[in-house]
């Protein structure tokens, strides 16, 4: 997502540090304590403007939600929304998906989100593409068995390359959507990307895998 550099969005995460969570080496392993209940908790990697998180945090009251971007200007976008929405049940965080074990303890995440990721359409990029499969070991870590990554994209390209990489990485693929705005998907929360390319005709695929 490529935003202008926004002014003030810095100080604007500084500011709110019960949403934006800025030292999150420390709370790896109590982020229960960090939402104050036992609930699951989901995450979205490259969570963008915050639509999608904040959108499910709302529809779902008993799940703790984390927003995670690596861009300053972008999260802070996202913040307005979760200060908007006056959500309990959300966080932000500003770091790289590559890096989550350090902030994230075995097992301690329920379920996880990606949506409209970079797609690296090149094959010597193939190494940052969020599915990956140094991304996908990071990602197990975190998961509980048999955890699951659900995946949406209007991207065909980086959609055919995920499937394969989730499928050598011994991942079962629960669900296959090929249009989503089609199909008899309940509930589904729509992101900024998605709003934009679902508007411009373009199909929504989605995926649910998960780890064995
Ligand atoms: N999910 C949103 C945004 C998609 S754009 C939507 O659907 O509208 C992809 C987002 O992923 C960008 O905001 C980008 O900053 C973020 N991103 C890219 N690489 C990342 C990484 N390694 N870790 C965390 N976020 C990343």
């Amino acid at each position: 997502m490529r935003v202008r550099k926004r002014k003030g969005a810095e100080e604007h995460l500084k500011n709110n540090p019960h949403y934006v969570i800025l030292n999150p080496e420390v709370v790896k392993g109590h982020w229960h304590e960090v939402f104050g209940n036992d609930n699951p908790i989901h995450i979205e990697v490259g969570s963008g403007k915050g639509a999608f998180i904040t959108g499910m945090a709302l529809q779902n009251p008993d799940i703790n939600y984390i927003g995670i971007d690596i861009q300053v200007s972008v999260l802070s976008y996202a913040l307005d929304k979760v200060l908007d929405s006056q959500a309990p049940n959300v966080r932000l965080l500003l770091v790289d998906g590559s890096d989550l074990t350090n902030y994230f303890a075995d097992r301690e995440i329920d379920l996880m989100y990606l949506n409209f990721s970079d797609p690296w359409p090149k094959k010597r990029h193939e190494k940052r593409r969020l599915t990956y499969k140094t991304f996908l070991d990071t990602y197990r870590q975190i998961l509980p068995e048999q955890g699951e990554i659900h995946f949406k994209t209007d991207n065909r390209g980086l959609f055919e390359y995920s499937l394969a990489s989730f499928s050598q990485y011994g991942m079962i693929l629960k669900q296959v959507w090929l249009d989503l705005h089609a199909s008899d998907f309940e509930g589904n929360v729509m992101t900024e990307y998605e709003e934009k390319f679902s508007q411009k005709g373009q199909v929504i695929y989605r995926v649910e895998a998960q780890f064995q």
